[in-house]
């Protein structure tokens, strides 16, 4: 497909992540608060509207998405949308973000869709700190997902970590140790200060040149080609299949190459994770239900207000933008 997303910065947009639910079954401290309101089932996108928008950005050249959330996969009856996503044809790339809680029941099913790689957050191997980190969850359970569906045949599998200070920053070896042995890449991602969550993130924000520095006391580390078309710069532990990617939006900011746009579980596609600019898809979507073209306009059309940078500063007594990245979709 021909590709007609391209913002006024020259930037041409081909990677959607959309979000089909703001529901979690974790509370992770970086992303919720302990106590979450979350949107009423009604308001949510239906599964037929979450594949309308996925298809209408492939018809406009977007070729990788990601479903993301909360937590995807306890959204009820998934399986429809990467199923049918799954089957089309110009889409490079179907991929998802979880929390690896529902993995067991849904991993073969991701792979009879297409999906070849996963993103997996993992905060912390070690039992009580995970529980302390996402609240809710079961190390023990998690692990066994992970296993489950690290032997099932997926090309990679990647894990998703953010470090905080005083917290799990002391884990970072044994996480790096867990991706070398089970051959998955591992990336850091600085915390970013999305959403009213009780923990003080400018006193536990962990800047990732330091951590690159602590890694490479320990591995040799050769800096690496590869790009999985997000914002992860790859470095690559020499003799291994690992790569360690850094996702770096405060120390290292990588707006200038940012190719995607994210539409959000009730139909907001918005132009930046990090700041305010959107438009809503939903009343367009029920007005025209079965003509694409207005929705496509709207979308080509939102472009020009893609905004040149996020602005994050965990200084700042209110966080950057108010909704949580459950919200956005991660
Ligand atoms: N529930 C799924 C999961 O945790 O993988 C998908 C959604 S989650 C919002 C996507 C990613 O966003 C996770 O890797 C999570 O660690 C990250 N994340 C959430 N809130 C964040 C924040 N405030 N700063 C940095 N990363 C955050
Ligand atoms: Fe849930 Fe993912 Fe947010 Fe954790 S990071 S609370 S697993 S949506």
């Amino acid at each position: 497909m021909t590709n007609q997303l391209t913002d006024k910065f020259n930037r041409k947009i081909n990677y959607l992540r959309l979000s089909v639910t703001d529901r979690c079954d974790f509370r992770c401290l970086y992303c919720m608060s302990e106590k979450m309101t979350f949107l009423p089932r009604k308001e949510l996108l239906t599964l037929e509207e979450l594949q309308r928008v996925g298809e209408i950005f492939i018809s406009l050249g977007v070729n990788k998405i990601r479903i993301t959330g909360g937590e995807p996969l306890v959204r009820k009856d998934i399986d429809q949308l990467f199923n049918a996503l799954g089957q089309n044809a110009h889409l490079k790339e179907l991929t998802l973000t979880t929390n690896a809680s529902q993995l067991k029941s849904k991993a073969p099913m991701l792979l009879e869709s297409g999906v070849k790689r996963i993103n997996i957050s993992l905060d912390s191997l070690d039992r009580d700190n995970f529980k302390k980190i996402t609240r809710t969850g079961n190390l023990d359970q998690i692990l066994e997902n992970i296993r489950f569906a690290s032997g099932l045949g997926f090309e990679k599998i990647k894990l998703n970590s953010v470090l905080m200070k005083g917290t799990n920053d002391h884990e970072i070896f044994p996480l790096i140790d867990f991706a070398l042995e089970n051959q998955f890449d591992i990336s850091f991602i600085e915390e970013m200060p999305l959403g009213y969550v009780k923990h003080d993130r400018d006193k536990t924000w962990i800047d990732n040149d330091q951590s690159l520095k602590k890694i490479q006391s320990k591995y040799n580390l050769t800096r690496s080609t590869l790009n999985t078309g997000g914002p992860a710069k790859y470095w690559h532990i020499d003799n291994t299949q690992t790569h360690i990617g850094f996702i770096s939006p405060h120390s290292n900011n990588f707006c200038e190459s940012c190719n995607r746009v994210r539409v959000s579980c009730k139909g907001e596609l918005f132009l930046c994770l990090g700041q305010d600019e959107k438009i809503e898809l939903a009343p367009l979507l029920r007005k025209y239900p079965s003509n694409d073209e207005p929705i496509k306009r709207a979308i080509i059309n939102a472009m020009s207000i893609k905004p040149e940078s996020h602005e994050f500063n965990l200084n700042e007594k209110q966080p950057a933008v108010i909704r949580f990245m459950s919200h956005t979709g991660g």
